[in-house]
């Protein structure tokens, strides 16, 4: 076994493949170290992603594992069970099933040349004469020592990695808890429509959902700062009065479960020898945990910065600083918006929510949100809401709130 390459890649799940397949075609020597068995597993999403990022990244998966290509816009559900839909034009995203996408990017970083160390856990990482050196070990316990002057860590919300070479807040993300069931037999679901519901009591600082497969099977999922979001979203379907009508009957094929990290964009990105890219950089939308399509654009960026680094020899962190500011000039204001609303609702009591839900409705505001509602792209509606006047005597009313979350 060859243990130097070009660049070595932490994490063989959607944003490591991304960053590796990048490396791998443009003719570098890169590995992937994984620790599971299984690409993709255990799952830890619900697949759900716009068109407009896979077309951005290219990376459309094959029609045999997407479960439903025809999503249009969401129900957005209140704490006190009133519904607002919003329903765009056009097809906006796609369900999908994450684990099967997670091997075809993966897939296709292979065929390009890259190399897979699987399961293999990367147990630790020093600098040493301008390289880093990683120990990585198998499931008999067995240590291989690999060597490269690039590490990228795409190793997701643990952070271990990036922590032991100097970036600590990698492995310190604020999070939530998330649980999700595949359910058949449901109730009067719209397979067009995306099922939001917003609510502290039910779903502590984060939001449940329904994400359709068709019009009686969808992915049901539940956030929460608390601990046990399995049993919480077990307690919401026994007696949310929305989704208890909807799950009424139905049964839970699988239950999958993962964490969400919230707190949006860390603060550096990069060191000697080092780069961050996806959940791990906490580039992963703050609103709605989405981590494959902003991670997925930074993840690509972090591959030519790579690259360059790898044609020029330069390794050092005041030549791989140009990731961050390229990362950043595409989605960091984008994510700092987000952060702000994440931080927002957090603070607004049920109550208030349903107060806000009224002023969508009454004013109008609804139409704004069809036409500049974007998955990925939310700072532009958020940049509306902040001009929207009909909304300013919510916005006084819950004022120290507000500008809580902005500081
Ligand atoms: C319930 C739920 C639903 C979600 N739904 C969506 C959605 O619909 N759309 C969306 O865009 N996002 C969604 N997300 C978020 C999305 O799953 C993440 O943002 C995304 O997976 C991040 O990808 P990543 O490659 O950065 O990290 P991860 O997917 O966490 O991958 C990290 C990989 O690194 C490996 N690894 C870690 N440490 C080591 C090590 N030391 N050695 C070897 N391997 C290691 C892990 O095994 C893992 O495979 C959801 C998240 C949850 C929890």
């Amino acid at each position: 076994m060859e243990n130097s390459f070009d660049a070595i890649v932490i994490g063989g799940s959607a944003n490591g493949s991304q960053v590796a397949n990048v490396i791998a075609s443009k003719g570098h020597k890169v590995a992937v170290i994984e620790e599971h068995p299984t690409t993709g597993l255990p799952e830890h999403c619900s697949g759900l992603f716009s068109y407009y990022g896979l077309e951005r990244l290219d990376c459309m998966p094959p029609s045999d594992i997407i479960f439903n290509d025809d999503i249009y816009g969401s129900r957005i559900v209140s704490p006190n069970g009133k519904i607002l839909t919003v329903k765009k034009p056009n097809k906006h995203a796609i369900v999908c099933d994450r684990a099967a996408f997670d091997r075809f990017l993966l897939d296709r970083a292979i065929q390009n040349g890259c190399e897979v160390f699987q399961p293999y856990r990367a147990v630790d990482a020093t600098r040493k004469d301008g390289k880093v050196i990683v120990n990585i070990r198998n499931s008999d316990g067995d240590i291989t020592q690999l060597t490269t002057s690039l590490l990228i860590s795409a190793e997701g919300i643990r952070g271990e990695i990036a922590t032991q070479l100097g970036i600590p807040e990698a492995s310190n993300q604020r999070l939530v808890n998330a649980a999700q069931f595949y359910m058949n037999g449901l109730n009067e679901v719209d397979p067009q429509l995306v099922e939001v519901y917003q609510s502290q009591q039910w779903a502590t600082n984060f939001f449940a959902w329904v994400i359709p497969m068709s019009d009686d099977s969808a992915k049901v999922g539940l956030g929460t700062s608390n601990k046990h979001a399995s049993k919480e979203l077990e307690k919401m379907i026994s007696t949310h009065p929305v989704l208890k009508e909807r799950c009424d009957g139905a049964e839970i094929r699988r239950k999958t479960a993962g964490r969400i990290p919230i707190s949006g964009p860390i603060k550096r990105s990069y060191a000697d020898n080092l780069l961050l890219t996806g959940d791990v950089a906490g580039q992963t939308k703050p609103t709605t945990g989405g981590g494959v399509i902003l991670g997925g654009i930074a993840a690509q960026i972090a591959g030519n910065v790579a690259s360059d680094s790898i044609k020029n020899n330069q390794f050092q962190a005041q030549h791989l600083k140009k990731y961050e500011k390229l990362w950043k000039k595409e989605i960091h204001s984008n994510l700092k918006k987000m952060q702000l609303v994440r931080n927002y609702m957090n603070r607004l009591s049920d109550n208030e929510v349903n107060q806000f839900f009224s002023r969508l409705e009454t004013k109008g505001v609804l139409k704004d949100i069809e036409e500049l509602g974007h998955v990925d792209n939310q700072g532009v509606l958020v940049k509306k809401f902040m001009r929207t006047l009909s909304l300013y005597p919510f916005y006084i009313k819950t004022s120290v709130k507000l500008i809580k979350s902005m500081i």
